[in-house]
């Protein structure tokens, strides 16, 4: 007798098989649906629907023959005014596109270095730039460029031939726990900057999930204001980031909502101290409870509050005793990991920041390892493989030549420039108003009676570079040790540009649109918001013109 099942056995297991398949399929996708709905509620997700079609529909409009060349000669236009202003082209432009034959002597090179670092730029000397240089001081210059000349051939890769830069490493890491608070057992490593600081945190997260709950559609809740740095980690490692709208008074996370954007695929939680575009501390104890009660890791981003959140506790008792700091750091239970940039209060050379974590099980999740690897043992804690010892000795230099009592001075100082800023926008303007309760070194201000993307380009006439938000419609300013001492001067011309606002809008007249304007009209409206794309890829890709 043949042991065979029977052709009506294979079919009937079969058919077992295929119904099982579909039944895990179909709860896979209730279950789902059920998870969208409750974080999103059935307004919030008809809303989604809405929004999603609408765009959908608007960006296939512009597909349409007759509208497609109408948008696309638009778009070439706006492009190349792009391309003119980033990349000089002309008769006295020289241009390098191949090696010289035979290498240019000392002087050659230097003389081209100093036509570069005289291209025309914007004037971040003058303290008019929001952010981006924070100390720019000559004496600390100085040191640096010393300290990187001493280590420029050093790999932190190499801990064997370069033992000096793996010690300031481990102390660099040690002193940014210690600002923070770290228990024993906190660890941590350096990185390139803020963004792979969040990388490794998220990627430690998911690694968690993934091996301690069995984790595989990892999900990641945290508020609206939360760096894109956080969207480009769900970009690269597949996680699904579910944003927490604000509270619209206060600007606060809604924790309620929180609450119902965590479900049992969350493999973190995250909040910021400060956050970038509104410079408001998130509510970190709140964020907390909630990580603690479902047992989630919670990070909080102080790559923004870096040097400056740490002593602003000290230095409000000194200049305001009734504002109290909210606590942010490894005080609170629930915080797991917590991201510093040295290279932005720190005063660090650029390429520099700290990811810490409570405990070194979590840190494990983001090393990386190949062991079995034909080069050998291999074995890397971030990203990168080889990395710059130049930029660990700057960063190190520069850490013990400020010392705490110079931190708490530059945080004296930008948090009551920051302060003037907000007060005054908060006391003397009527169309113009301060988003939430910032205490730190950022204001930003928005209006329902202006354009407020013609005050930041009307201010940029005047030489001030701040950042444009959206999502509410604001501009922002992250004070630096350079605008402490303009603080008064920007106060004083933002005075006359909304003067020169107001009076425009009450005459009815279209303000001559500039670029902050003309750019956030289209990425502000559902029809346009398409193109938004092609403009940034376009300023992408002119980044690599010659
Ligand atoms: C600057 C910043 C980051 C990271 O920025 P990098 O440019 O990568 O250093 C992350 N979070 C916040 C809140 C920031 O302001």
């Amino acid at each position: 007798m043949s042991n065979r099942p029977s052709p009506v056995l294979i079919h009937l297991s079969f058919r077992t098989a295929s119904t099982a398949v579909f039944v895990v399929f179909t709860a896979r996708l209730a279950a789902k649906s059920i998870r969208e709905l409750r974080a999103r509620g059935i307004v919030g997700t008809l809303k989604d629907l809405y929004n999603f079609s609408v765009r959908k529909f608007f960006r296939f409009m512009m597909t349409l023959p007759g509208i497609s060349e109408k948008v696309n000669a638009e778009l070439n236009k706006t492009l190349t005014r792009m391309e003119e202003d980033m990349v000089p082209r002309g008769p006295g432009i020289k241009r390098y596109l191949e090696l010289p034959r035979e290498g240019w002597t000392d002087e050659q090179v230097m003389s081209e270095l100093h036509e570069l670092a005289n291209m025309k730029h914007s004037r971040w000397e003058e303290g008019k730039v929001s952010g981006a240089v924070y100390h720019g001081g000559e004496d600390i210059l100085k040191l640096q460029t010393e300290a990187y000349g001493m280590f420029s051939v050093a790999n932190q890769l190499h801990p064997d031939v370069f033992p000096g830069v793996r010690k300031m490493e481990a102390e660099v890491v040690a002193m940014v726990l210690r600002m923070y608070n770290a228990p024993e057992s906190g660890v941590g490593t350096s990185t390139s900057g803020g963004t792979e600081s969040l990388l490794m945190a998220c990627l430690a997260a998911k690694m968690k999930g993934r091996y301690e709950k069995g984790i595989t559609e990892p999900e990641i809740v945290a508020p609206v204001t939360i760096h894109a740095g956080f969207d480009k980690a769900a970009y690269y490692f597949g996680i699904k980031l579910r944003h927490v709208p604000l509270d619209p008074v206060t600007y606060e996370v809604d924790l309620n909502a929180v609450n119902r954007l965590v479900n049992s695929n969350t493999v973190l939680i995250a909040g910021s101290a400060p956050n970038f575009p509104h410079g408001v501390i998130d509510d970190i104890e709140g964020l907390s409870k909630i990580a603690l009660k479902h047992n989630i890791p919670l990070h909080v981003d102080a790559c923004l509050g870096s040097f400056v959140v740490p002593f602003m506790e000290i230095v409000y008792n000194e200049i305001d005793p009734t504002v109290t700091v909210p606590l942010f750091d490894f005080r609170v239970k629930g915080v797991t990991s917590i991201s510093c940039d040295t290279h932005k209060y720190g005063f660090a050379p650029k390429g520099s920041s700290v990811i810490m974590y409570r405990d070194a099980k979590l840190r494990r999740y983001q090393y990386f390892l190949a062991t079995d690897w034909s080069g050998g043992v291999y074995a890397s804690p971030t990203m990168a493989g080889s990395r710059p010892g130049a930029l660990m000795a700057g960063c190190w230099a520069s850490l013990m030549r400020i010392g705490e009592n110079g931190y708490i001075e530059s945080c004296r100082n930008i948090v009551s420039a920051a302060r003037r800023i907000r007060l005054a926008i908060q006391n003397e303007f009527r169309s113009i108003y301060v988003l939430g309760q910032p205490i730190g070194s950022v204001v930003a201000f928005s209006s329902d009676s202006l354009n407020v993307y013609d005050i930041a380009d009307l201010l940029l006439k005047k030489g001030w570079h701040l950042s444009a938000l959206q999502n509410p419609a604001a501009i922002h300013i992250a004070c630096t040790r350079l605008t402490v001492t303009s603080a008064a001067e920007l106060v004083s011309d933002l005075r006359e540009v909304v003067a020169q606002v107001e009076e425009n809008t009450t005459a009815g007249e279209k303000t001559q649109q500039g670029d902050t304007a003309m750019l956030y009209g289209v990425a502000g409206s559902i029809s346009t918001n398409g193109v938004v794309d092609e403009l940034a890829i376009g300023f992408l890709d002119n980044l690599y013109k010659v």
